[in-house]
């Protein structure tokens, strides 16, 4: 099925725009988290959303995925990998490996991306992977490590330890590791990867771990990596005021085109990146 359609990002910025999507009779799918977006739930208190004072995030994000769902809103829990522009349509790439099509395409990832490690760039697809199903079958009978940013990283290590003949995981999380007896967990902050033609080992502050590939999974990819040729302005991606990038049909909101990091200015900017759509679709049927 091809969606009109696909929001990528279930944070303010995304659900706002799915609902005035659905409202303009649009077929649209939201990929992202089912509990909203961290950043909204883990607000102690919040002050500043017009019409509703002295909130907890919790109970906004849950207003919000109300809001949504009443109306229809289709939201599934996955991440995208890769967006590929393909001219009238985009097809996208979970990391479960699934392909996505639409028309249109929002970004609406929030800045949760943090800072390559040195190295990181440099061997990206040799030897450096974000994917541990998309690249699986590359890695078997190998050794591995893997650094994850948080829990949900834990089943992809258990997924490698399946394959690979030895799997070290990284967690740069606080929270207790419970993953199976074949992972080997090491705590120590990664530094460098480093390597030759292709990467070769891992510095963490006390050691360097040797190993054939090596998997940095976070909560989100940087939106260059995200979608190829996308127009950058530093960290953000570039917009216009009607939040078009610079690939056509391909439209952003929300903190990852820019400060101030605020939910009423992402759902705001929700809302335009919507109406922006409509009038794009609209000129394809023309
Ligand atoms: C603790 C805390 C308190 C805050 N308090 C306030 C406050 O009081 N008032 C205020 O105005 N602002 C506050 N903020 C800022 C506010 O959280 C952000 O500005 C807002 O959440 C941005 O919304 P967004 O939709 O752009 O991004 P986000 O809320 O970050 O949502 C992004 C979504 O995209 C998903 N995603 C990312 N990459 C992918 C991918 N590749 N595939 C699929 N899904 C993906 C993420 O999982 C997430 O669901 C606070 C932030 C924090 C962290």
């Amino acid at each position: 099925m091809r969606y009109d359609v696909i929001v990528i990002g279930s944070g303010p910025a995304g659900l706002s725009a799915a609902i005035t999507l659905k409202i303009r009779n649009k077929s649209v799918l939201v990929v992202g988290n089912a509990e909203v977006s961290e950043k909204v739930e883990k607000a102690h208190e919040i002050n500043n959303y017009l019409g509703i004072p002295a909130v907890k995030g919790s109970d906004l994000a849950k207003q919000f995925l109300d809001h949504a769902k009443s109306l229809g809103v289709e939201i599934v829990n996955h991440q995208i990998h890769t967006v590929y522009a393909m001219g009238e349509f985009f097809s996208l790439q979970t990391t479960a490996n699934e392909m996505l099509e639409a028309s249109a395409v929002v970004l609406a990832t929030g800045v949760n991306f943090g800072k390559p490690y040195p190295g990181e760039n440099e061997f990206l697809g040799r030897g450096v992977s974000y994917c541990a199903t998309c690249d699986a079958p590359l890695y078997k009978g190998k050794k591995i490590v893997m650094i994850g940013s948080s829990k949900k990283e834990e089943a992809e290590a258990d997924f490698m330890s399946e394959i690979c003949s030895e799997v070290i995981y990284i967690p740069t999380y606080q929270d207790e590791v419970d993953v199976n007896e074949n992972v080997q967990v090491v705590r120590e902050e990664p530094v460098e990867i480093k390597g030759g033609l292709k990467a070769m080992s891992l510095a963490t502050k006390e050691q360097e771990i040797e190993a054939d590939g090596f998997f940095i999974l976070r909560e989100s990819v940087s939106p260059g990596q995200l979608v190829p040729g996308l127009a950058m302005d530093g960290n953000h991606i570039q917009v216009n005021r009607k939040m078009d990038t610079n690939i056509r049909g391909c439209f952003a909101c929300g903190d990852i085109v820019g400060a101030p990091y605020q939910y009423i200015k992402a759902a705001g900017e929700g809302n335009i990146a919507a109406i922006s759509v409509v009038e794009y679709l609209n000129s394809l049927k023309k």
